[in-house]
């Protein structure tokens, strides 16, 4: 037992769910298991080539050195192109880039939580926010959806949450892990809320891009003026252009925040990789429409897929309607009490992803760190084939459950 004494604020924080079951699941898939992965945070594509080929040519020409805090000024200026294609009317000057978007929401939350201060949050929601929260002194305040909501939160709910503590709105539409896509009246009337009560807004639009069926995306910032003054948007290169490891995010905001967040970037990290910011240039300038919107496409059938085998499957439940990002949240309540071959029974979805990964070598992550704690996040950017393959382990394992006592 080293004697040396973690702070507080970090020995509360937990690896998280999904990084550990992606652990498990890759060291079994290393002792040579036939696992197949669902637990994954990326799409299963290569990073788009023109990304690779501009960080070779940095790499070539010595662009190897510390750029502005607040990045490159061609990247900043083609990251506010790229967002004002959804409405907005970002400059360069408001756009500060980051280790990806876990850096920026860091970031942001430092910018502007006061120990105590709370961010309301629909859930479910992703892993991370709570611990990043609490890194910067504030807590998460969830509004649960009703439960016939299809995931979703009203306005009303929220208004009813608020406190004289609140200080920031959480959205993420596209959201992980339900996949659910807010209509642009539904955030325009959630956004209301922040106005309303004076609350900053804090809009994660990572996966902008991953929208299907007749889901729109919209950008919280577009909605108005008195939202966009105060909104932070925040993106990344990570998971539209299958980017995740180069760590290229931003934070899109007014300028005081701009400025607060580049400050706090230059003593914590300097700027982000010199390399990967070309990288995201490369990515962001090329044209990639059809190329994205392929892949789009490609996701859009998984998608479809999974929805279809897990409707076939008595005892699970599609949660909401799953219209963006790459994942779903399954309900597996219905399997509660039914027993495995080898006899354990199952009381919670924590036990249902240890027994299906135990019997069926399926990773998937249970919801409970999502606030969805009947659920298990499924991941559907596997290739086809062991998607299918996936599916039909799920369904055997699910219609190989005893039901009654033993
Ligand atoms: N926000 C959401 C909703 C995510 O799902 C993720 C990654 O899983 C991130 C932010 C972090 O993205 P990045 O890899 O760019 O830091």
């Amino acid at each position: 037992m080293s004697p040396i004494r973690l702070a507080g604020r970090v020995a509360e924080v937990q690896p998280s769910a999904t990084a550990a079951l992606d652990a498990q699941a890759k060291a079994l898939i290393a002792a040579g298991v036939d696992v197949i992965n669902l637990t994954s945070g990326e799409p299963a594509f290569p990073t788009v080539e023109p990304a690779a080929a501009a960080a070779v040519e940095a790499i070539a020409e010595g662009f190897t050195r510390y750029t502005p805090a607040a990045g490159i000024p061609e990247l900043r200026a083609a990251v506010a192109d790229h967002l004002n294609r959804h409405g907005t009317a970002y400059e360069p000057s408001t756009v500060v880039v980051t280790a990806g978007a876990k850096q920026a929401l860091h970031h942001a939350f430092t910018a502007l939580l006061e120990p105590g201060d709370e961010v309301l949050i629909p859930a479910p929601y992703w892993v991370s926010y709570p611990h990043l929260a609490s890194l910067a002194g504030g807590t998460l305040a969830p509004v649960h959806p009703a439960p016939d909501a299809g995931l979703k939160v009203t306005p009303d709910q929220l208004a009813a949450a608020v406190t004289d503590r609140t200080r920031v709105l959480l959205l993420n539409s596209p959201a992980n892990p339900s996949g659910v896509v807010y209509s642009r009246a539904e955030l325009a009337a959630l956004a209301q809320v922040a106005v309303d009560h004076d609350l900053t807004i804090i809009s994660d639009e990572i996966c902008d891009h991953w929208v299907f069926g007749d889901a729109e995306f919209t950008s919280v910032a577009a909605l108005s003026p008195d939202i966009a003054e105060r909104t932070l948007t925040i993106g990344a290169v990570s998971k539209t252009f299958a980017m995740t490891g180069w760590r290229i995010g931003w934070v899109a905001g007014p300028a005081s925040v701009a400025q607060a967040v580049t400050a706090l970037q230059s003593h914590t990290a300097s700027a982000p990789s010199s390399i990967a910011q070309k990288a995201a240039f490369g990515a962001l300038t090329a044209n990639l429409t059809t190329e994205l919107e392929h892949r789009r496409q490609a996701l859009d059938e998984r998608r479809r897929t999974t929805i279809k085998a897990l409707a076939d499957i008595p005892g699970i439940e599609v949660g909401g309607d799953p219209e963006g990002a790459f994942f779903l949240l399954a309900d597996v309540s219905g399997t509660y009490g039914r027993r495995t071959q080898a006899g354990s029974t199952i009381t919670s979805a924590a036990d249902f992803a240890e027994l299906l990964l135990a019997q069926s070598n399926v990773a998937v992550v249970p919801g409970a760190d999502f606030a969805a704690p009947n659920h298990v996040r499924i991941s559907y950017t596997v290739p086809p084939d062991r998607l299918a393959e996936a599916l039909t382990r799920v369904a055997d394992f699910v219609a190989g459950l005893a039901v009654g006592p033993a």
